[in-house]
């Protein structure tokens, strides 16, 4: 929430309610979420955001990379900077991520500001009990 508070207030940007807590849901769950999840939690916490509402806030966190739509799932995570790779778990959902670099050959020629990717496959509990 830290970085989000930072950033929005060395960029002028408005942190406004829902921003915030479409952003605390997010970094609050290690899976991703619908939408309509976020939602349901936004309104737990007192927003009575409607769903334009939510998107709105959703839009505006993946503009400026603090959350990510994967697309696979067409659900949200928080990220925790630009440039991630998400590793996927297609059994239970759990997604990790970490820092990803973009391949050698184009960062001589090439400034990216933001790239992502997804890993899917099978975590190792859910990979053992697959085979079991
Ligand atoms: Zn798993």
């Amino acid at each position: 929430m830290h970085r989000l508070v930072k950033y929005c207030s060395d960029n002028g940007e408005r942190l406004t309610q829902n921003r915030k807590a479409a952003f605390a849901v997010l970094k609050g769950s290690r899976k991703p979420l619908t939408a309509y999840n976020i939602l349901t939690r936004m309104q737990a916490m007192g927003c009575n955001g409607q769903p334009p509402t939510a998107y709105r806030a959703l839009e505006f966190l993946i503009l400026h990379g603090f959350v990510h739509r994967i697309e696979s799932l067409n659900a949200y995570v928080a990220a925790e900077g630009k440039g991630r790779q998400f590793v996927i778990c297609d059994k239970c959902g759990t997604v990790w991520q970490r820092q990803s670099h973009v391949s050698h050959g184009i960062e001589d020629t090439f400034y990216p500001s933001t790239y992502y990717s997804e890993v899917h496959g099978l975590c190792q509990p859910c990979y053992m009990e697959n085979r079991a």
